[in-house]
């Protein structure tokens, strides 16, 4: 077991290594290059409360964050946002809510009324003939768009995967490889003879109850959680510190070198990423009391007249956020890149999307942030940028992987979402213990 080790960034990732490792016995020194903790979870101000600026919910799957949650005492604050769907904002400019029983907008129920308002009768009609195909048809596609155009038709790639994974991870169903999309689906259509016995039977498998959850509060008091915890086991922290250079033995800060077993939990060596910007709007819109599109929409890529990728309808989403903001609405709108006058454009989309326009805005806060460019990865989760609990999907994971041998913990390795950052850090913190 080393003595010390010298963690390099104090996103989720660093922070739960450092701690699994100070709680192990280890002498740890984190380095965190901005001025405050938690990289991608992160806290805003807003009309006078405290918002996520980013991350805002966790995938339920694995019990890994509620279990750390649990561990730091937050146990009791984890709430689970309203039920009510998520709805697509289609190509025509309409809104449909989006169908309950599908995986990655698969659907399980082709021939189900929530499907047939979404794509019509015709098309989950050709959707349903599915069942009566051979069980490989398609099985040999190279991407998700390819197999489901396969064996359900053109419209369900175009009027629901596609729009569905675009919305939260801003790349095409067709550029999504097979293999990536779902880890068993392949061998599932194989088994059940058909894609729509596939998605029913993995949705069975994944675990009951609400698929994501937040903390009371916001996603940022899990960072608060964890530093307290690495301070009280002794963690030295040291903030404004950008390493400049590292290896496995060392790193540079400042342009001193300090001596021990380096884990690299932020800073990636080349990778591609893209920026997304996040505009929260805090408004009088009596037009939205209702909650016209339930907790928020994906949008289309060609739906009229709007520019966000998705919008999160806050104070409908989340009891904590409506209570803190009495007869307020709190929407969140998500960009690829920068949008130019972001304000105008989200104040704009706010009211196309949700069927009216705002009568006040009070505030409004703009964010953009650096994400690794993703590639898709094994795995059932939500956690992209979009609302997080607009479907199953398949996990982003930076095409950077280490080209050099120092240990990583963080999204570039593990895959995005804290979901997926939480159990490899804690699995990392063991392997360097050997606990
Ligand atoms: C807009 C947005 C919304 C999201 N929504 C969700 C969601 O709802 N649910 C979910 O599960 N996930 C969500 N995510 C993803 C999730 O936030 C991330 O996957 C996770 O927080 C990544 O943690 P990390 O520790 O790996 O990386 P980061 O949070 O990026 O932390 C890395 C840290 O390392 C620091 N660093 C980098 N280089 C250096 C250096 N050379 N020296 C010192 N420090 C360095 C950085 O400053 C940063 O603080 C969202 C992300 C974004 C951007």
């Amino acid at each position: 077991m080393p003595s010390d080790v010298l963690v390099v960034g104090g996103g989720v990732g660093g922070l739960v290594v450092a701690r699994r490792l100070a709680l192990e016995g280890v002498s740890v020194t984190l380095f965190e290059q901005a001025d405050a903790l938690g990289g991608q979870v992160a806290r805003q101000r807003i009309a006078g409360i405290q918002l996520d600026a980013a991350a805002e919910s966790f995938a339920t799957r694995g019990g890994s964050v509620a279990a750390l949650l649990e561990e730091l005492g937050l146990a009791g604050d984890i709430v689970t946002p309203n039920p009510a769907p998520a709805w697509l904002q289609r190509s025509d400019g309409s809104a449909v809510p989006l169908p309950a029983a599908g995986l990655l907008g698969i659907p399980g129920e082709p021939l189900a009324d929530d499907v047939v308002r979404v794509i019509g009768r015709e098309a989950a009609e050709r959707a349903a003939r599915d069942a009566d195909l051979p069980a490989s048809t398609g099985t040999d596609a190279s991407s998700l768009g390819e197999l489901v155009r396969a064996r359900m038709g053109d419209a369900v790639v175009d009027g629901l995967v596609g729009p569905i994974v675009r919305g939260v991870h801003s790349v095409s169903a067709d550029a999504v490889p097979l293999e990536r999309a779902h880890p068993r689906l392949r061998a599932e259509i194989l088994e059940r003879g058909s894609l729509a016995a596939a998605v029913r039977a993995l949705r069975a498998a994944a675990p009951a109850g609400s698929q994501v959850a937040g903390i009371r509060g916001g996603m940022f008091r899990l960072v608060d959680a964890l530093a307290a915890d690495c301070r009280r086991l002794g963690v030295g922290i040291e903030l404004g510190a950008r390493v400049e250079e590292w290896d496995a033995n060392g790193v540079v800060v400042g342009g001193r070198r300090r001596e021990g077993v380096v884990v690299r939990a932020g800073g990636t060596r080349g990778g591609a990423s893209r920026r997304v910007t996040l505009v929260t709007l805090v408004a009088d819109a009596p037009g939205w009391d209702a909650a016209p599109r339930g907790t928020g929409l994906l949008v289309a890529p060609d739906a009229p007249g709007v520019d966000a990728r998705a919008l999160t309808h806050l104070t409908a989403k989340w009891e904590w956020v409506a209570e803190a903001l009495p007869g307020r609405h709190a929407v969140r709108l998500s960009y690829d890149g920068v949008p130019d006058d972001a304000v105008a454009t989200a104040t704009r989309d706010a009211g196309i999307l949700l069927g009216s326009p705002l009568r006040e805005l009070h505030e409004a806060t703009r964010h953009t942030w650096e994400r690794v460019t993703p590639r898709l990865v094994d795995g059932v989760v939500a956690g992209g940028d979009a609302p997080a609990d607009m479907l199953a999907a398949g996990d982003a994971l930076a095409d950077d992987v280490l080209a050099d041998d120092v240990v990583a913990v963080g999204e570039t390795v593990s895959g995005t979402g804290l979901a997926s950052v939480v159990p490899h850090a804690e699995r990392i913190a063991r392997e360097i213990t050997g606990a």
